[in-house]
């Protein structure tokens, strides 16, 4: 699958899947914009991926729930490449709480790194997509959880199946213009995202944190295993890969069969 000579901007891309999904698509010949809270983890990374010889990598600071650093972080992508092709909207965080005891702050933080986050990086992106004039790959990093639920996850939860009506929205109005937006849905992935939980849930829940990792995180899988940042990122290929509007507004659920529908 190639995307020589396309650019992307994939946001959270310093760390974890965003990383990965940068990697892939840069050794497909995609030139790649990291754009993070964290800078200098995203310069790190784009050394790296430039270092490997493919396309080119840029790191941008942007706080994805910030309006004004994400139109100035999009700008300087497309200044850098000359036009942006993908957007992968990737950036998130985990804060789990029971409901009747989750701090409003931390839910509203959530709900703007997940949903504002995802809306703003789409309508400037989709702007330029459209002025251009060459089509375009709108892919938003859902969840399992944008389709089942799991306890203290309220706003993630909530978050993660609210990606999923914003890309059909977008999947409708941007068809004509040749731009598809769809979600993938990736189970469990050992990221720091993921590191994090472990021992805090261990602690919310009273239980060891091997048995949140077998009785909690993959217990309903297939196989016991985790996903990796690699099998998402080959599917975040395949999309942004896919020639037409026949695979738009749809979600891909990547979970060893935790979640089938
Ligand atoms: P990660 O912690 O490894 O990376 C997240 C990145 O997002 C970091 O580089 C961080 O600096 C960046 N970030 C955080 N807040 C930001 C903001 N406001 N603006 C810009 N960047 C910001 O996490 P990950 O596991 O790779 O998660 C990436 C995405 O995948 C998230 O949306 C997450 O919900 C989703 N996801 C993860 C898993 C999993 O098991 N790891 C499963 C399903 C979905």
């Amino acid at each position: 699958m190639d995307l020589q000579g396309k650019s992307a901007i994939i946001t959270g891309a310093a760390s974890g899947i965003g990383k990965d999904i940068a990697l892939v698509y840069a050794a497909a010949g995609c030139n790649v914009a990291i754009a993070d809270l964290n800078k200098s983890a995203a310069d790190t990374a784009a050394s790296e991926i430039s270092a490997l010889g493919a396309g080119r990598a840029i790191g941008v600071a942007m706080d994805v729930s910030d309006e004004d650093a994400v139109e100035a972080g999009v700008s300087a992508a497309i200044d850098a490449f000359g036009g942006v092709d993908i957007l992968v909207s990737n950036a998130g965080i985990q804060i789990v709480h029971p409901v009747e005891q989750f701090p409003y702050a931390e839910w509203k933080k959530m709900i703007a790194i997940h949903l504002d986050g995802a809306f703003l990086t789409t309508r400037a992106c989709l702007k330029h997509m459209y002025t251009a004039g060459r089509g375009g790959c709108i892919i938003y990093m859902g969840s399992v959880h944008s389709k089942e639920a799991s306890k203290l996850k309220a706003p993630y939860v909530a978050a993660k199946h609210g990606l999923i009506g914003l890309a059909k929205v977008v999947a409708k109005e941007a068809a004509a213009h040749r731009v598809r937006a769809n979600v993938i849905c990736p189970g469990f992935v050992r990221t720091p995202l993921v590191d994090k939980q472990i021992p805090e849930q261990a602690r919310t829940l009273g239980i060891s944190e091997s048995d949140v990792i077998r009785n909690v995180m993959l217990k309903e899988t297939v196989d016991g295993e985790f996903t990796t940042v690699d099998d998402v990122a080959q599917v975040a290929l395949f999309l942004a890969a896919f020639p037409s509007n026949a695979l738009t507004g749809q979600s891909v659920i990547v979970s060893h069969g935790w979640c089938m529908e």
